[in-house]
């Protein structure tokens, strides 16, 4: 019998997994990608001056992303992930210096956490109490609540809030604790902490197009998936297939079905400096708070690149200034040298990269409805689901595919 023919439109994270997933179930499989190559958010490119691949943004998960570790696994791509050995974040800020929120890895993991959290700087038993009331509250929360309202609700210290909590929401969902969804920030936190393997941090040692989109694409082609790049699909009519998988940006679906209704979306801002002297850090992924960048990379270290230029990124996550990229850069410099304690040499180079649809925010929207042979595995996550991130993308591609499987 004649293999279906699946059509996926987008050849980000999402697209490729569900079009890897089809094509291993024997299905014929068209990917329709907009863009000259795959990876949509994930996305790299060739800096020819400073002869480097460099990432659109540094990408970090935590252990408990068990669908992407499962897929790269799955694409042979295990090798080009990094884990630190259990959870630290190092933090730093003008008045305390440098410190770290390290889990005792001999201590059951929540007890680790909390007695972390006690031995920070200026913390004290107040701090234990909101971390154990949050824990004990983290089940119930409501689909309308935001962070900042629970907070409150638990009497979180501001040191708390400010060394970690605040950070973490930041980082997780891109959006500030005052408009960030409980229900979900408190997914991720349950998740995240439920055992040191999973609350440990891991980053890609290699560009995001080597250490990903490659080798999705790769098994891609060995399963023969007609990858048709530089195609937009502007029409569901344009598609002659048994089944759809959307896996575009939302409002790109929207565009698509002719929805009007808009889509939450976040900025976030990279920006990359490379330095012809070496630059002494003492951690590769240093936590900065009150400061307008809240993470700076070490793209060398995390790269483990010898020699050349070194490679440093500030991230700038839900990036809501109005300053042109020219303060935000001086900003940032400044930044770095206060913390550092030295002036920097001036870069050699500097990319300044925002991205205005970096995520797309949690928040509670009916399900699109769409024809009975199209399945949505595009980002829009709803309160109580993973924000935004690959993890979603990887686990609403698998979705999709499975969807597929079942209704064929
Ligand atoms: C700077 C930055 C930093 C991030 N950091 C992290 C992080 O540290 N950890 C983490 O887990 N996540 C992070 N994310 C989020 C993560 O990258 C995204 O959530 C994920 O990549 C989304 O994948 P996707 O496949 O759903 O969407 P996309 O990657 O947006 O892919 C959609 C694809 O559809 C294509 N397309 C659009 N319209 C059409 C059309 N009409 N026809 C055909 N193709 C179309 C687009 O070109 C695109 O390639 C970050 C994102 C950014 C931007």
């Amino acid at each position: 019998m004649e293999a279906k023919r699946i059509a996926v439109v987008g050849g980000g994270v999402a697209g490729m997994t569900a079009a890897f997933r089809l094509a291993e179930s024997g299905y014929h499989v068209d990917l329709f990608e907009a863009a000259p190559a795959l990876g949509g958010r994930t996305k790299s490119f060739y800096d020819g001056e400073v002869d480097e691949w460099v990432d659109n943004g540094p990408h970090a998960m935590v252990g408990a992303y068990h669908a992407t570790l499962k897929l790269l696994k799955d694409v042979d791509a295990l090798q080009y992930v990094n884990w630190q050995s259990s959870l630290t974040l190092s933090l730093w800020d003008q008045q305390r210096g440098f410190f770290d929120l390290k889990a005792a890895s001999w201590l059951p993991v929540n007890v680790a956490l909390i007695w972390a959290v006690y031995r920070l700087p200026q913390h004290d038993l107040s701090s234990v109490k909101a971390m154990l009331r949050l824990a004990v509250t983290m089940t119930n929360r409501n689909e309308e609540q935001t962070v900042q309202q629970w907070m409150d609700e638990i009497k979180a210290p501001k040191r708390l809030v400010e060394d970690m909590l605040e950070v973490l929401c930041l980082g997780v969902m891109n959006e500030p604790m005052q408009t960030a969804n409980a229900k979900t920030f408190a997914l991720v936190l349950a998740t995240s902490f439920s055992s040191h393997q999973h609350a440990k941090m891991g980053w890609f040692n290699k560009p995001l197009s080597q250490a990903l989109v490659a080798p999705l694409a790769d098994k891609l082609r060995v399963l023969a998936v007609n990858i048709k790049l530089r195609t937009s699909i502007r029409s569901l009519d344009a598609l002659n297939h048994d089944a759809v998988v959307l896996a575009m940006p939302a409002y790109a679906r929207n565009r698509l079905l002719g929805i009007k209704e808009d889509v939450a979306t976040q900025v976030i801002t990279n920006i990359h400096l490379w330095f012809e002297d070496s630059i002494k850090l003492p951690n590769m992924m240093q936590g900065m708070l009150g400061t307008y960048g809240q993470w700076l990379f070490d793209v060398s270290a995390m790269m483990k690149q010898q020699g050349g230029l070194q490679h440093l990124c500030v991230i700038i996550s839900a990036d809501m200034s109005e300053k042109s990229q020219g303060e935000l850069i001086d900003l940032v410099l400044f930044d770095i040298e206060k913390m550092l304690g030295l002036s920097l040499p001036k870069p050699k180079k500097v990319r300044f990269i925002r991205e205005k649809r970096a995520t797309v925010l949690v928040r509670n929207q009916d399900k699109v409805a769409l024809p009975n042979h199209v399945f949505d595995a595009c980002e829009s996550p709803q309160s109580g689901e993973l924000p935004a991130t690959i993890e979603l993308a990887v686990m609403s591609g698998e979705d999709a595919a499975m969807q597929v499987c079942h209704w064929i």
